[in-house]
This record gives C-alpha cells, sequence and structure tokens, in this order.
C-alpha cells in the first residue's frame, strides 16, 4: 500500500460503508429464491436501423422487482448476483428466455429479428459458456447468428488472459460479439485489434454529451475506429432527434434509445414490429 492509500480519511466514510454493507446484505436475502419465485422479468429495448428506422434488433433487460423493496434495477443487482454467486443461474434464465423469445418472434414471422443478451464478467469467465449457449440454441431451433453477446471492457480486461479464447470459442459456434458501454473502459487500443469483435456500443455518456465540443470529437473518434476496425456501430442512449440526426449524419448502423422505445416485455416488441411492418 502507498502513503497515498494511508493518508485517506477512512473513519469519515464508516458510515456510509456500515450503510453500504446492510443495504447489500438486504439485496441478498431478498435475493436468494427470487428467481425461484419468478420476480425476474426479462424485457427488450428496441435497436433501429440507422438508414430505414426499422426495428432489426433488441437489447434483453433484466428487470426485478422484488415484493419487499419494489422495483431494484440491474446496475444495483447484477453486482450482487456476482458477489452471491447467483448470477450463474440468473445468466442461464436470461439466455434461455430470450432463446425462448426469439423462437416466439420467428414463429410471428419475425425470423430476422437479433437479441442480444448481457454477459456478466464471470459468466463470461466461464469456458464452457458458449457450449452451454449453443446447445440452448440447438434445442430452440435459433440460428445462432440471431444471438448477440455483449461484454464490456472491463470483463474483457477482467479476464485479460481467458479473453481472447472465451471470445474465440463464442465466434467458433456462429455467435455474434458486441463490446458495450464502449469508451467508458480502459481496454487498450492494443486489445480491441485482437477481440474477434462485429460490433462496437457508443455508450450513453457519449451521446448525451454530444452537444459538448470535446465529447463530440472524440465521438467522432470512436466511430472512425470502429470503421476503420469494420465494426457494426450502435449509438446507445439515443433519446432526442438531434442526437439521432447526428448519428445518422455520421453513418452509424444502429440507434437505441428511449426516442425509439423504453425497454418493453416480448409481446410489446412483437406487436411493435408488426405494426411496422404493416405500414411497410
Ligand atoms: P447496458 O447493457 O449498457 O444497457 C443499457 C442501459 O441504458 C439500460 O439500463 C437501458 O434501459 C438504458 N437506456 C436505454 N436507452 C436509454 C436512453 O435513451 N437514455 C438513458 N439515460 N438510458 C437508456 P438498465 O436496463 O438499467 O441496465 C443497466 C445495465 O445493467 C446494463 O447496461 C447492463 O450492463 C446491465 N444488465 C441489464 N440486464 C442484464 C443481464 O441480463 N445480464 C447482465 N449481466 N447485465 C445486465
Ligand atoms: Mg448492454
Ligand atoms: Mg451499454
Ligand atoms: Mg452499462
Amino acid at each position: 500500500k502507498s502513503r497515498m492509500d494511508e493518508s485517506l480519511p477512512i473513519c469519515l466514510y464508516t458510515a456510509d460503508i456500515g450503510e453500504e454493507i446492510q443495504a447489500r446484505v438486504e439485496l441478498e436475502k431478498a435475493m436468494t429464491g427470487a428467481l425461484e419465485r419468478n420476480e425476474f422479468q426479462l424485457c427488450y429495448q428496441p435497436q433501429v436501423e440507422a438508414s430505414s428506422g426499422k426495428i432489426i434488433g433488441a437489447e434483453a433487460l433484466l428487470r426485478w422487482h422484488s415484493p419487499d423493496l419494489g422495483p431494484i434495477g440491474p446496475e444495483t443487482f447484477i453486482p450482487v448476483a456476482e458477489q452471491s454467486g447467483l448470477i450463474n443461474s440468473l445468466g442461464e434464465f436470461v439466455l434461455r428466455k430470450a432463446c425462448d423469445d426469439l423462437k416466439l418472434m420467428k414463429e410471428a414471422g419475425l425470423e430476422h429479428i437479433r437479441i442480444a443478451v448481457n454477459l456478466s464478467p464471470l459468466q463470461f469467465a466461464n469456458m464452457s459458456l458458449a457450449d452451454d449457449i449453443a446447445e440452448i440454441l440447438k434445442s430452440s431451433h435459433i440460428e445462432p447468428s440471431r444471438l448477440e453477446l455483449e461484454v464490456t471492457e472491463s470483463t474483457l480486461m477482467r479476464n485479460m488472459n481467458t479473453a481472447v479464447e472465451a471470445m474465440m470459442n463464442i465466434k467458433k459456434h456462429g455467435m455474434s460479439l458486441a463490446i458495450d458501454d464502449f469508451g467508458t473502459g480502459y481496454s487498450s487500443l492494443k486489445h480491441l485489434q485482437l477481440f474477434p469483435l462485429d460490433c462496437l456500443k457508443i455508450d450513453k455518456c457519449f451521446t448525451r454529451d454530444i452537444e459538448d465540443k470535446s465529447s463530440l470529437e472524440i465521438t467522432l473518434s470512436v466511430i472512425d475506429l470502429a470503421k476503420r476496425l469494420n465494426l457494426r456501430i450502435i449509438a446507445e442512449g439515443v433519446e432526442t432527434d438531434a442526437q439521432a440526426k447526428f448519428f445518422r449524419l455520421h453513418r452509424c448502423d444502429e440507434l437505441q434509445g428511449y426516442l425509439f422505445s423504453k425497454p418493453i416485455p416480448a409481446q410489446a416488441l412483437i406487436e411493435l414490429m408488426k405494426e411496422q411492418a404493416e405500414v411497410a
């Protein structure tokens, strides 16, 4: 430990840390058995083709409504699930549900939709993950390329030694790979070149600050970088027409955000896509 660490006024934070631990214990308790009690729901946020405005994919986002604590966001409960080990069964639930829903969509005549699923660092570290997913896809008769797996830079960096191998396994089975929240982590450009990625998702903080000159320049550089690496680009957190216009102008492939839709249940997504097909 450095002297800097030692000189931090740790005692000032103990009250907060105490509260935090308390909250975490409560969360963990509420989460025990929550999966079996069907408290989790999978919602989908549409991803639209920038050029046509058509929904061509959707990201699966987990929702938890605890009868005791009310609705709790994934930013809060995923880290707790990671620590308690629940993430393995929760992650499996998400993948199975996403494949079931893909099947529903296929049966509704929407066979071209692609569903993206977020992988947590622990899931990604599991070397049999790709085989397990391939098995689920096979049993649901889903074409592997219909499934995109999203990993963040920090997930990749946490599993540095095995990240490329894990990604190759995923690619071997024909699934698609996206790097999520790009620009907020600290993956080196050197590594980016080694990763067998298909898609880069520009983090919503860049979208939000696009009016800001320096943020704008960084966003343009990220778009340029992604294009040079031949990656599909999705802009996240698109809330305004101006933002959508910007990403269209700069040839981003897909847009995702509240401007188009919040995350909605599978059935609502199917209805939305059917409506679109009728208009077209
Ligand atoms: P993410 O993968 O980057 O997902 C995008 C987040 O941005 C979602 O938050 C989404 O609801 C939100 N969002 C979408 N459009 C807009 C917009 O226009 N403006 C703003 N301000 N926000 C927007 P959500 O659903 O709360 O999820 C947060 C994070 O939790 C996700 O970030 C992802 O990292 C994680 N997560 C969600 N579901 C899962 C899951 O099934 N497994 C794992 N491992 N992580 C998940
Ligand atoms: Mg994501
Ligand atoms: Mg993201
Ligand atoms: Mg995120």
